[in-house]
């Protein structure tokens, strides 16, 4: 008889985990509380590196569709002052694809293609025990499964079943917004972010602005704060929001102010992390992927991961099935070892992108751009 497999969550990583077991035809259901796929924004673009996101889109059959959707010209990294001087400008060479960027949207659309996920279906928890493990829905009902993969994010429910660790804030807080048509609307803005990304490191602080697909611009600024450092200010507030921010990027050259100062709405987002060496005690019948297991700072590491784990995983379980525990098993060590390596990297990075040295941020650039 076949396991019934649940995995919840469809970001990268659980998307990718049922679309390899769908390729090689084992059924599995992704729980997902999102209402659809259209229930929010997407969110910005994600660079997917070769031995990592690429690989995994390779277990998935995808890599040729990624290819033509991905945007290698994304991989341009420029680094200007405060006074808008332009420190470093790394350009990709022709047929450069170590870390081609793609929107989040189209990997999703990408990854979902014959997917059948259950929308609107939230999980409030899993209960293993001798006979397999119970998720527990948020509409009251209950459903029984021989395994639960646990692919649902920072704030995971799935992850108390394993571990009593939750993240803890970094220190550091990012406040996004968006340009939209930056070549037609705001062509010197356009010329300065030029083919890929720009950043600008200062005291403790700094803003990249990164292109997405179809002329859009999300900028990212990233300050020390406390963790309430919001608390006199209605986040709903645009214009509240934007004054904060052009007081604490006050000096700054006004080109890059205009990233703000034309920004639409702003997104909240502040950074908590996972401990580096996060781990469990093995339980049969649950386990964890992507930043449900190892949340990490954003450098360009977490979908990664997410989806190399969930395409492992997947392709473990398929090559032999009547065995799901010691697929599980030897997954999980694989994953905690490579993710304490990703998280310990991006921890130190964290540290010296928003530190208080901003030659510490340009020389972490020196030392990983080719
Ligand atoms: C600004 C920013 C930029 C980033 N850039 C990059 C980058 O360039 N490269 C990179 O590799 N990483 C990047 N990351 C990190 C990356 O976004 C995450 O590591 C990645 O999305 C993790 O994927 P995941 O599948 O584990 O979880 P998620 O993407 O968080 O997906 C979890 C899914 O689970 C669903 N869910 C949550 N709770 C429940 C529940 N109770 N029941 C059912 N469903 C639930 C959610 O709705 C969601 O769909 C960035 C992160 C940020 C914030």
């Amino acid at each position: 008889m076949r396991q019934r497999i649940a995995v919840v969550g469809a970001g990268p990583g659980g998307l990718a985990f049922a679309r390899v077991l769908h390729r090689h035809g084992h059924p599995v259901d992704v729980l997902e509380r999102d209402s659809g796929p259209a229930a929010r924004p997407p969110g910005g673009t994600l660079d997917l590196h070769k031995g990592l996101g690429q690989l995994a889109l390779d277990k998935a059959g995808l890599l040729p569709r990624f290819r033509a959707l991905s945007r290698p010209e994304g991989q341009a990294m420029r680094i200007l002052d405060v006074d808008g001087t332009v420190l470093r400008d790394w350009q990709p060479r022709p047929g450069d694809d170590a870390n081609p960027e793609i929107d989040r949207g189209q990997l999703r659309d990408l990854l979902l293609g014959p997917l059948d996920v259950r929308w609107g279906c939230g999980v409030t928890r899993a209960i293993p025990d001798d006979r397999g493990v119970v998720v527990q829905l948020a509409d009251g009902r209950a459903e029984r499964y021989d395994l639960v993969v646990g692919a649902d994010g920072a704030w995971s429910r799935i992850r108390p079943a394993v571990s009593a660790v939750t993240p803890h804030y970094t220190g550091v807080t990012t406040v996004e917004t968006a340009l939209d048509d930056v070549d037609s609307r705001h062509p010197d803005l356009a010329r300065m972010i030029g083919d890929g990304a720009l950043a600008v490191y200062g005291v403790n602080r700094g803003i990249v602005a990164q292109r997405n697909s179809g002329g859009r611009v999300r900028v990212y600024t990233q300050f020390r704060a406390a963790q309430d450092w919001h608390a006199d200010l209605d986040p709903a507030d645009s214009e509240a929001v934007r004054s904060r921010l052009l007081a604490l990027f006050d000096g700054w050259a006004a080109p890059l102010l205009d990233l703000l100062r034309l920004g639409r709405a702003f997104a909240h987002r502040p950074l908590y992390t996972l401990p580096v060496d996060h781990t469990w005690t093995h339980a049969s019948g649950v386990t964890l992927l992507g930043d449900a297991a190892h949340l990490m700072p954003p450098l360009g590491a977490g979908a990664n991961l997410a989806l190399l784990e969930g395409a492992e995983l997947a392709e473990a379980i398929a090559a032999d099935p009547a065995d799901l525990d010691g697929a599980v098993r030897a997954f999980e060590e694989r994953m905690w070892t490579r993710a304490t390596t990703w998280a310990t990297i991006t921890q130190a990075g964290l540290e010296r992108l928003v530190s208080p040295d901003p030659a510490a941020a340009i020389a972490l650039f020196d030392e990983v751009q080719p």
